[in-house]
């Protein structure tokens, strides 16, 4: 039995790198699988990256996983393996804990030293397989549900024989039911830490089970680990929580409810900021405004197929109130409530999930003609989706969210244009707010899948468009199969912050589903009755998640155009405090944010306290600045005093600097000149 590690023996030149693993035919496998002939083999070394999980990286995380699975079954061996994958930073292990276990950071160094042990023993990953027969009798004898049910599914999704992996001698050592690949041996993991602990449950779901997750990370050298660490905790110190509760941008409040955010003044400027940005982006565009309600009828989305094919990821409907007593006299069950409600056989009401078919019924209270199209709808909605509690963040994933919402409806010749000119104008964002770096992603539906709608050759011309307008942004794009929407391809956004971390943001989504389902129309050009194609579109995504975004972007310290407040005017002494209102007054009546600092405080302690709040200018007067009418300008970064500057100078640069919504402060180059 020949071995892809005995091919590399007998093939490689002394002195070079050994492979990680290998590929069979294509297939990322162990290097200690067996090679039949005729097989295609190629071998996977460290720093390698495949598009599927097949890189080396991936492959040391999940290796890992292994490795602090059984670090931790020995210290606690009732505890109960789940799932343990290798993810984009690391890879966790959903474990369930016995009783009264309550795992903490502070297990950390335990765990990590014991996983040390079995590294420093270099001990071999041991594939060993068995028919699905005596696979599932052998774990239902653990007695573990979890890894029955693993091993259920697998057998479902087609595996012919189930595989365990263990860490040396099978039958001596630990082991853990897995499709593999791994490592050769525990040896090859250089570097690793755990990071994290947070709860999860059992497929998610959250009336089921509920887990441990332990996140760690793990790399092939020290240095990439330190890196990573380095940038981890600069990523805290953005953290748009700790961020947003520093400088009063946000609040979540329990009272209020989880995932639902409180803007608070500070933040609700930063969101206004950008609101009038857009809007002023759209009217360029021909986009008209419109408002419509948060709620609607059920049968409004049970048109649209929001309800109740999406109940899950909604809040639940509600029922007018003469019905709900008529149904509590009748003695109407819950699941009979909710199946009367899903048929159709009660009405009710639902929190928008969606802005959709309300613009739907916008454009169809109107006979349109081809000469009317496009028509573009936008507004900022806001929309309710039930995010299980376990999966809310901050800003990043909320319950109740605005999106930049808009939708175009448009005749079939006319998509190609209008893709371009979402996508013209996420690239006006972008470079607006200097995220510079960002790749899209376009959804493509699978030929071979049936639960694709429409004909193909609508597909092939919407999808031909779409790829069409993300070459034209000049940017990396990769295509997707499989990762349409059942109505239409979609062009994802993800945008790289200067951490290097990738956040999905905004999407432009051609549809010919709702169109259908609503009946809409136009009049053509021949007189006759056509169906309109729907371009749905969000630029930013939702508000919350991209202020949350935002937020980390720039640690806070925000371009003057989005700073809540934009300048401090600080006197020296009492005797300058009213020369500083008036400055602050002359800036404000130029549309600046400017307030004044006069608490009875040193001047030192009010420049820090300025600094802290992320002000970008402050400007300290005094009797001299009086007299000679000017400012001396600080700016939010630089310690020292930059120099004194004319009032009336200082007012236009500035108001420019807003204006222009530049990126950089504007006003501090003029002293650098
Ligand atoms: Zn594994
Ligand atoms: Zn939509």
């Amino acid at each position: 039995m020949i071995t892809g590690a005995d091919v590399f023996r007998a093939t490689a030149l002394a002195g070079s790198d050994k492979p990680v693993a290998c590929r069979l035919d294509g297939q990322f496998l162990d290097l200690a699988t067996p090679i039949r002939v005729g097989t295609r083999i190629s071998f996977v070394f460290i720093g390698e990256t495949g598009p599927d999980d097949g890189d080396a990286l991936n492959l040391l995380r999940h290796s890992t996983a292994h490795v602090m699975a059984e670090a931790i079954q020995q210290l606690w061996p009732e505890a109960q393996l789940v799932y343990g994958p290798a993810t984009t930073d690391g890879f966790f292990y959903d474990i369930r804990f016995p009783e009264g276990v309550q795992l903490s950071t502070k297990d950390f160094p335990a765990i990590e030293a014991r996983m040390g042990e079995i590294i420093a023993s270099r001990r071999p990953f041991v594939r060993y397989e068995l028919t699905t027969e005596e696979g599932m009798r052998k774990l239902e004898c653990d007695g573990n549900k979890y890894k029955v049910d693993n091993a259920r599914r697998a057998v479902g999704a087609g595996d012919a024989r189930l595989s365990f992996y263990s860490t040396g001698k099978p039958g001596a050592a630990w082991e853990d039911l897995c499709r593999g690949p791994h490592v050769p041996d525990t040896g090859w993991i250089a570097s690793y830490k755990l990071l994290s602990i947070s709860s999860s449950y059992w497929h998610g779901d959250e009336n089921s089970d509920r887990l441990t997750r332990v996140y760690g990370t793990a790399f092939f050298r020290q240095s990439d680990l330190d890196r990573y660490l380095r940038m981890l905790e600069e990523a805290r110190e953005r953290d748009h929580r700790v961020i947003g509760k520093r400088q009063k941008l946000f609040v979540l409040d329990e009272m209020v409810g989880p995932g639902l955010v409180l803007w608070q003044p500070a933040g609700a400027i930063i969101r206004l900021e950008l609101q009038t940005f857009i809007s002023a982006e759209l009217k360029k565009q021909g986009y008209q405004q419109v408002f419509t309600p948060h709620i609607g009828k059920l049968e409004l989305y049970r048109t649209s197929g929001h309800f109740p094919y999406y109940a899950e990821s909604q809040f639940p409907p509600f029922i007018e109130r003469e019905l709900l007593s008529e149904l509590a006299v009748q003695g109407t069950s819950c699941a009979d409530l909710s199946s009367r409600l899903g048929s159709g056989d009660i009405q009710g009401y639902l929190l928008k999930p969606m802005n959709c078919p309300h613009h739907v019924r916008i454009f169809a209270s109107c006979q349109y003609s081809y000469r009317d199209l496009p028509v573009r709808l936008s507004e900022f909605g806001t929309v309710y989706r039930w995010e299980q509690s376990g999966e809310l963040n901050g800003l990043l994933r909320v319950r109740g969210f605005t999106q930049d919402d808009a939708h175009l409806f448009c005749t079939e010749e006319q998509v190609a244009a209008e893709l371009q000119g979402c996508l013209s104008l996420v690239k006006t964002i972008f470079a607006t707010l200097g995220m510079t770096e960002y790749r899209v992603r376009l959804g493509l539906r699978d030929p071979d899948s049936p639960k694709y709608i429409g004909s193909a050759e609508n597909w092939a011309k919407a999808e031909q468009a779409c790829k069409n307008a993300a070459l034209s942004l000049g940017v990396p794009f990769s295509e997707e199969q499989g990762e349409a929407a059942f109505y239409g391809p979609k062009i994802d956004f993800v945008v790289k912050d200067v951490l290097g971390r990738e956040w999905q943001l905004g999407t432009v989504q051609v549809d010919y589903n709702l169109p259908n389902r609503f009946g809409l129309e136009y009049i053509g050009a021949d007189g006759q009755m056509h169906r309109p194609v729907m371009i749905h579109r969000a630029p930013f995504g939702a508000m919350e998640r991209f202020c949350g975004v935002l937020i980390e972007h720039f640690a806070g310290a925000f371009p003057t155009w989005l700073a809540p407040e934009q300048v401090c005017v600080i006197p020296v002494s009492e005797k300058s405090s009213a020369y500083a209102r008036r400055v602050a007054r002359l800036l404000m009546d130029g549309g600046v944010r400017a307030g004044v600092d006069d608490r009875n405080d040193r001047i030192q302690g009010k420049i820090r306290v300025a600094a802290e709040a992320k002000v970008p200018y402050t400007l300290v007067v005094g009797p001299r600045d009086e007299a000679a009418n000017s400012v001396s300008v600080r700016v939010l970064g630089v310690e020292k005093d930059l120099g004194a500057m004319p009032l009336d100078r200082y007012v236009e640069l500035i108001k420019d600097e807003i204006a222009s919504r530049a990126l950089t402060r504007k006003v501090a180059e003029q002293f650098a000149q």
